[in-house]
């Protein structure tokens, strides 16, 4: 990475047809913000609340998350901060939330499905982050700087009941503003139903870590998958292209997994449409230095070939190919 490359991560980025986007920072904690604000990053797109309430004994106090959450904020300086609402469940327990066993956790009650039967705790998080946003200005594009995202959607009504929750909460706070309030797009059928979630969504940001996994049904944690188990599979690919066709113009939609930092990956996502690539903050300048160089109305051209190759190997091989005159 070149010094001129760091330096040009404070820049708004274009590709080379013109196209503009975000890239954010995925972070878990305050700390690492202030790493995402050092390394240009137009935001941050995945803030992993999780880690606030992992190795500990007990559950952290709406005064620490509240603390926690606006410190990311003003490490930020006004740009967006997406707060991914409680992840727990599959591989990340906690030991003061006992759950029941269940022979497939990824298939279980995690992310949002959790929080149904786990009120104290979910209502806790939520007034931290709408006493953490209150009276903060909005950004740019009109939305609160302080967002929440929730994880492991698979319907609209999912959507429904937390904004209902969120409400709630707000009007018992005195709050009138409620924070923008997104969507993860990590199961199957919430890229699938995409236009329904974008409609009362104010933002969609797809989890290909997840999504990769449920898609082709292999678990994230098995090492010998993981050549298999590629966002770049012509299937996946198309739930992506599905989820960004029923989203399109009704709000924006981020990418927050893995692939937005795969050079390649994260050049197919952008030249199929996506507003935001959110990555490790370590990343973010040879992102945005690979986005300058891309033909993205070009490489959006071979989208049709790419999706009708074979596999996920023969989908990287031909962006491999194309790298160089497109991207
Ligand atoms: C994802 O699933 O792609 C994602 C960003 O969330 P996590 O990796 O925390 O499950
Ligand atoms: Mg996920």
């Amino acid at each position: 990475q070149t010094e001129s490359e760091r330096a040009a991560a404070f820049e708004p980025v274009t590709t080379l047809d013109g196209r503009r986007l975000h890239v954010a920072a995925n972070i878990a904690t305050r700390a690492e913000a202030r790493s995402a604000a050092r390394s240009g990053a137009d935001g941050v797109g995945l803030m992993r609340s999780e880690f606030l309430f992992l190795e500990r004994q007990t559950a952290p106090t709406l005064a620490e998350q509240q603390a926690e959450y606006r410190a990311a904020v003003e490490a930020m300086d006004g740009k967006p901060v997406v707060v991914r609402l409680l992840d727990i469940g599959a591989d990340k327990q906690l030991p003061y939330l006992r759950l029941p066993a269940t022979p497939n956790p990824a298939l279980g009650e995690r992310g949002v499905r959790l929080w149904q039967t786990q009120p104290a705790l979910f209502e806790t998080q939520l007034d931290a982050l709408l006493e953490a946003g209150r009276d903060l200005p909005l950004c740019e594009d009109g939305l609160t700087a302080l967002r929440l995202m929730v994880p492991m959607v698979a319907d609209v009504g999912e959507l429904r009941w937390v904004r209902q929750r969120l409400a709630s909460r707000a009007a018992s706070l005195g709050i009138e503003r409620l924070p923008a309030l997104g969507v993860m797009i990590e199961v199957p059928t919430a890229a699938l139903c995409a236009d329904d979630l974008a409609r009362e969504a104010d933002f969609l940001s797809i989890g290909t870590n997840d999504l990769t996994q449920y898609a082709l049904a292999m678990d994230r944690e098995v090492a010998s998958l993981a050549l298999r188990s590629d966002v770049l599979h012509p299937g996946v690919l198309r739930l992506i292209a599905s989820c960004l066709d029923g989203a399109s113009g009704q709000c924006p939609v981020a990418v927050c997994g893995a692939a937005a930092g795969d050079p390649l990956a994260g050049a197919l996502l952008a030249a199929m449409g996506v507003d935001e690539l959110s990555v490790e903050p370590g990343r973010i300048a040879a992102v945005k230095a690979g986005l300058r160089r891309l033909d993205a109305g070009a490489l959006a051209a071979r989208l049709p070939s790419l999706l009708a190759l074979a596999d996920a190997a023969a989908v990287r091989q031909a962006l491999q190919e194309l790298s160089g005159s497109l991207l």
